[in-house]
């Protein structure tokens, strides 16, 4: 079961009960996938962190906290949702960059470990915080992903401090008497083939020798899942295999033989087990191109319009129109925004699709619902989880006008 498949008839059963756009969810698939992760090294001392910016429904992530993950913020507002779903503070991790020292504090007076990437916010984080505990972010000049936008461990990135700074590092832990628990990387999003991530995971290792009686080695998310039909899974198992000859290699040379190993995927968890449905409400030609226009705008789904992404779609029919399973056609399928760009996929093959059917874009359970806004002043969707029976339950309300208007400072 490796993907959110929804029958046609439970599709339009979802859509008149929720409306449309929907983001669906399968819980079975997310239980799935944290058990894969918890299950990818067989050390004692090696915890998942679930990276929560790719989906903080409050409702997914209790789900992903019964199944033993910790968690990743990336800011205050996801430490809020996150103490909701019931993390205890030693189980968040706050990777910040370049916050202000009131953001800091919001974390260290919660007793969660900062992690920092700069060496101006080491030294600010000392000043706040002297005599305490803190990680630091590296970027060992290796980089992974699949667009520039989401390489975020290469020499051309904002993240991470680099490693001819250790001495810096060291001096300015000296000078604040900090405490170092752990250091950290990403390298990036999406990877597919595991022996460049390795490669990254060598070289924190090295950095990690510089450094004594660390706590913890978190060695980053990124893990890919395929996004195209076509596309080979990742060998989650020849990964495992070989994280633990690194990390055991390391452990040999290593003091602290107690240093826990973290992994902070956020996609490879909630991606595959997300769908996003929409209607189709006109079809047209123009100058040759074939258009099929829904209510799936970049305002619903933006991965698209921002990386170029490709989302697998599938065609749930109506029941009155026609089915013709021989006959294929290239398509643009493209939202109701008011912008030339909101494009869902271009040049696109697919079954000849109809006014009233649906469509069902795969995969859309990572970087889907929180990077959805209100742009053209539509309403986000609704959330919804389908259980291990077949349930459906609401775990995010559809917003209402209300909501557009709740800001402004109304008059009379
Ligand atoms: C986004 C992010 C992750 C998760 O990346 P995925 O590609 O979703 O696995 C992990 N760590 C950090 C620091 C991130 O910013």
């Amino acid at each position: 079961m490796a993907k959110f498949m929804i029958t046609e008839e439970k599709a339009f059963e979802l859509v008149s009960k929720y409306g449309s756009p929907l983001y669906v969810y399968d819980e079975e698939i997310l239980r799935e996938r944290c058990r894969e992760l918890i299950n990818l090294v067989a050390f004692e001392n090696y915890r998942v962190n679930y990276s929560a910016k790719a989906n903080t429904n409050l409702e997914i992530l209790k789900i992903i906290r019964e199944e033993g993950l910790d968690v990743d913020a990336m800011s205050p507002g996801e430490i809020i949702i996150e103490e909701k779903a019931g993390f205890s503070p030693d189980r968040i991790f706050y990777i910040c960059n370049n916050v202000s020292a009131e953001e800091m504090m919001f974390a260290i007076e919660r007793g969660i470990t900062v992690s920092v990437d700069s060496l101006s916010q080491l030294d600010l984080f000392g000043r706040i915080n002297p005599g305490g505990e803190i990680a630091v972010r590296f970027n060992p000049g290796v980089g992974v992903g699949h667009h520039e936008m989401v390489n975020t461990g290469g020499r051309k990135t904002k993240f991470g401090v680099e490693k001819s700074f250790i001495t810096e590092v060291k001096k300015l832990l000296t000078k604040h008497r900090l405490t170092l628990v752990g250091i950290n990387q990403h390298m990036g999003s999406l990877f597919l083939d595991g022996q460049k991530y390795i490669e990254g995971v060598r070289n924190l290792f090295e950095i990690a020798k510089e450094f004594e009686g660390l706590d913890y080695i978190d060695i980053g998310g990124g893990f890919g899942i395929p996004y195209q039909p076509d596309e080979k899974r990742l060998d989650l198992e020849e990964l495992g295999r070989n994280l633990t000859q690194v990390f055991s290699e390391f452990l040999e040379e290593y003091g602290n033989k107690d240093v826990i190993l973290k992994v902070e995927p956020g996609r490879y968890i909630v991606a595959e087990c997300g769908i996003l449905l929409g209607t189709v409400y006109s079809t047209k030609e123009n100058y040759g191109i074939k258009y099929v226009g829904t209510d799936l705008g970049f305002n619903v789904l933006m991965r698209p319009v921002l990386y170029d992404s490709y989302h697998e779609i599938r065609v749930l029919k109506h029941p009155d129109n026609p089915v013709d399973n021989e006959r294929k056609e290239t398509v643009n399928v493209v939202g109701n925004i008011c912008e030339t760009g909101d494009i869902l996929a271009k040049g696109r093959e697919l079954p000849v699709i109809n006014e009233g059917d649906l469509l069902s874009v795969m995969d859309a359970g990572a970087y889907g619902f929180v990077m959805s806004s209100n742009y053209n002043c539509r309403l986000r969707p609704a959330e919804v989880l389908v259980d291990r029976k077949g349930n459906d339950r609401l775990i995010r309300k559809r917003e209402i006008y209300d909501d557009l208007l709740r800001h402004f400072i109304l008059g009379d």
